[in-house]
C-alpha cells in the first residue's frame, strides 16, 4: 500500500506577514517534508531566513486536495492583502488528464509558464521588433498585475465573484475554508513569539526604519519615513522593498539610512 498524502501548506513571512499557499503531493507524513513552496522569484521575494511553514491540511484524496486549494487561495485573495498567490491554477488541470477537445485547456488561455515557453520560441525564430516588443509589453504588463494596488484588488474581487457565480460547495467544503483561513488556524491566533523572533521582527521590520531610494532617474533618491511608505511610492510590495533593504539583493534599489 501506498502512503501519497496531498497535503496543503502556507509559507508565511513571519516579518512581513505576507503568505502563500500551495498544494503538494508527498509520500509518507507530510510533517517531514522541508519543501518551502512554489512560489516564483518574481512573485514574492522574501527574506528565506523569515520564512515559516504551516500545514493547513492533509488529504488521501487528490481531487478533494487539489479543490480546495483553489478554493482557499481564491478566498484568501480576496480577504487578505498580505495573500501574495497569483489566480489559482484550476484544479482540473492537476486533476484531470486529457487530450484534445476533452482536455481542460481546450479553447481557454495557457499559463503563464506555457505563454512563456511559446514567447521564447517565437523570439529564437528572429521575429520582428514589433512582435519583440508586443512579448515584452505583454509580459510587463502580466508582472504588473502582480502588485497589488487598490485598482487591482478590485479587479480581483470581480473575478472572485464571476468565479463564485452559480458555483456551490458542501457544507463541509465551507467549513474547511472558514476553518483553514481563520480562528485557530490564521497565523498568530493564540501564539506567541519567541524572544528570538520578537527581536528578529523588530530588527528587520522596515516599516519603522528610513529608506531611501538609490536608483538613477528614479525619485531623487529620496528618503521615505518607512519601508512601507517606499514600497508605496514605488508600487512595489513591502517584501520585495526589504528584499533590497536586507542585503541579499545583488543590485539593491533601497538601503537603511
Ligand atoms: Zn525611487
Amino acid at each position: 500500500m501506498t502512503n501519497i498524502k496531498y497535503y496543503i501548506y502556507k509559507i508565511i513571512d513571519i516579518v512581513t506577514q505576507e503568505f502563500y499557499i500551495g498544494c503538494r503531493k508527498y509520500e509518507g507524513n507530510p510533517e517531514n517534508d522541508n519543501y518551502m513552496g512554489s512560489f516564483g522569484e518574481n512573485t514574492w521575494q522574501p527574506n528565506p531566513d523569515n520564512l515559516e511553514k504551516q500545514i493547513l491540511g492533509i488529504f488521501s484524496d487528490k481531487v478533494e486536495a487539489y479543490q480546495l486549494e483553489e478554493e482557499l487561495i481564491h478566498k484568501c485573495r480576496e480577504k487578505f492583502d498580505n495573500c501574495v498567490n497569483g489566480v489559482p491554477t484550476p484544479a482540473e488541470f492537476f486533476i484531470e488528464d486529457k487530450s484534445g477537445e476533452n482536455s481542460y485547456w481546450y479553447g481557454k488561455t495557457r499559463p503563464k509558464e506555457t505563454r512563456d515557453k511559446i514567447s521564447k520560441s517565437l523570439i529564437g525564430k528572429g521575429r520582428t521588433k514589433e512582435t519583440r516588443d508586443k512579448i515584452s509589453e505583454n509580459s510587463s504588463r502580466y508582472w504588473k498585475g502582480k502588485t497589488l494596488t487598490k485598482k487591482h484588488r478590485d479587479k480581483i474581487s470581480k473575478n472572485n465573484s464571476r468565479y463564485w457565480k452559480g458555483k456551490k460547495r458542501t457544507r463541509e467544503t465551507r467549513e474547511k475554508i472558514s476553518k483553514a483561513i481563520s480562528g485557530e488556524n490564521h497565523h498568530f491566533y493564540g501564539e506567541k513569539h519567541t524572544k528570538e523572533t520578537r527581536d528578529k521582527i523588530s530588527e528587520n521590520h522596515s516599516s519603522a526604519k528610513q529608506t531611501q531610494c538609490l536608483q538613477d532617474n528614479c525619485c531623487n533618491n529620496k528618503i521615505y519615513n518607512s519601508g512601507k511608505k517606499c514600497a508605496e511610492a514605488h508600487d512595489m510590495k513591502s517584501s520585495s522593498v526589504h528584499y533590497h533593504t536586507s542585503g541579499k539583493a545583488a543590485n539593491p534599489k533601497f538601503k537603511f539610512v
